[in-house]
C-alpha cells in the first residue's frame, strides 16, 4: 500500500510570480506564497499595499495577468466549483443578504454547501451571540463580523481565507473571533489565510506570514523563525563613531553619541564579531517585536497602519 502524503506538506495555495497592474498602478509584484495545509498564513500590510488584490486572486475574482495561482493543485480562475465550495470567505465587506434575519442566513447559506454542519452553525450563533430572529441590516459592525464569520466556517472548507476578519471591531471581539479562528484550524488541520493591518493579531494566531507592501513580499516565513532571527542590540563604542555604524544584516540603525541600537537580522555570534571590529561591545540585546520588524523592513509603524485604516 502507497503511504498517504503527509498532510502537513501539502499545498493548498500556490503563488508563483503573480503581478497584477491596474492602469498604471502596479498592485502586485511578482508575487510568490505557499500555504501548505493545516497552516495559520497571516498577511500584514499597510491600506493599499495589495493584500484583497492578493485574495481576490486566491478566489478566481480575478484572472493573473502573469503567474500563476493554484489552490488545491487547481486554477481558481478555470475551475470555480472545484476550489470555491472547498473555501470559506469572509470579505472586508462581509457582503451578507441585509433583509434576512440571522435564522434565515443560516438557512439560505445550508443550501449552497453540501457539507453544511447545522450543529456547528448552531454552536457558533450561541457563541457569538446572535439572535436568530434579528435582521442582519440591524446587527452591529461587530455582529456582522461574526455572522460572516460564521457562514464561512459552517461548511468546515478546508480552508478558510479572511480579508481584514477584525477591521474596526473592538479587542474583545477580535479575540473571540480569532480564538474560533485557531480553533477551527486546530480541531480539523484546516488552513487559514487571512489579511491584517493588526500585528498582536496577526502574531497570537499565525504559524507563518507574509508582510506585504506596494504590492510586494517583503519578507515570509514561519513567525517562530522570523521572530528568532531578528535582534535588537544597543551598541556602546568607547569613542562616539560620528555616524551610525554600518553592520551586513542591520535593518534599522538609530541613537547618537556612544550609544546606538540596531535592529538587525541574522545570526547573533556574527553581530557580535562585527560589533567587536567596528570597536563597539553589545550592552543589551533584546528579541525584537514583529512591530519593530514591520516598521524596519516597511518604514512605517503598526499604528500608522491602524491609523491608515481609520482615515479609509
Ligand atoms: P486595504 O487594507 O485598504 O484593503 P489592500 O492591501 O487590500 O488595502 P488592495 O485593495 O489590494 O490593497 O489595493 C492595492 C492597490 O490596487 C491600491 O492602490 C488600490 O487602489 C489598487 N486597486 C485595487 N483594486 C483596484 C481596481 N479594481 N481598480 C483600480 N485600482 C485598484
Amino acid at each position: 500500500m502507497t503511504p498517504s502524503p503527509d498532510r502537513s506538506l501539502r499545498p493548498v495555495i500556490s503563488i508563483a510570480g503573480l503581478s497584477r497592474r491596474f492602469g498604471p498602478r502596479l498592485a502586485l509584484d511578482n508575487v510568490s506564497l505557499d500555504v501548505t495545509s493545516g497552516q495559520v498564513l497571516g498577511l500584514v500590510g499597510a491600506n493599499g499595499a495589495g493584500k484583497t488584490t492578493l485574495i481576490k486572486h486566491v478566489l478566481g475574482l480575478l484572472k493573473p495577468q502573469t503567474g500563476s495561482v493554484r489552490v488545491f493543485g487547481r486554477d481558481p480562475v478555470a475551475d470555480p466549483p472545484g476550489v470555491l465550495g472547498r473555501i470559506g470567505f469572509l470579505s472586508e465587506d462581509r457582503d451578507l443578504p441585509m433583509w434576512m434575519r440571522v435564522a434565515e442566513l443560516l438557512r439560505y447559506s445550508r443550501a449552497f454547501y453540501p457539507r453544511w454542519d447545522a450543529d456547528y452553525a448552531e454552536g457558533l450563533r450561541r457563541q457569538f451571540q446572535l439572535d436568530p430572529a434579528a435582521r442582519i441590516k440591524h446587527l452591529s459592525r461587530g455582529e456582522l463580523a461574526k455572522a460572516g464569520l460564521l457562514v464561512a466556517l459552517a461548511h468546515r472548507p478546508e480552508l478558510l481565507v479572511l480579508d481584514e476578519p477584525s477591521s474596526g471591531l473592538d479587542p474583545l471581539v477580535r479575540r473571540e473571533m480569532l480564538e474560533a479562528i485557531v480553533r477551527a484550524v486546530a480541531d480539523e488541520g484546516r488552513t487559514v489565510f487571512f489579511s491584517s493591518h493588526l500585528l498582536d493579531e496577526i502574531e497570537r494566531v499565525s504559524d507563518r506570514i507574509a508582510m506585504m507592501d506596494s504590492g510586494r513580499i517583503v519578507l515570509a516565513g514561519p513567525l517562530t523563525e522570523i521572530l528568532e532571527s531578528h535582534h535588537r542590540l544597543t551598541l556602546r563604542f568607547e569613542r562616539p563613531p560620528g555616524r551610525p555604524p554600518a553592520m551586513a544584516g542591520a535593518l534599522r540603525v538609530s541613537g547618537e553619541g556612544l550609544e546606538w541600537t540596531v535592529l538587525c537580522n541574522g545570526a547573533r555570534d556574527e553581530f557580535a564579531a562585527a560589533a567587536k571590529r567596528l570597536g563597539a561591545e553589545i550592552v543589551a540585546e533584546e528579541a525584537a517585536s514583529l512591530d519593530e520588524i514591520f516598521l524596519a523592513r516597511v518604514g512605517r509603524s503598526a499604528s500608522a497602519l491602524a491609523t491608515g485604516e481609520e482615515l479609509k
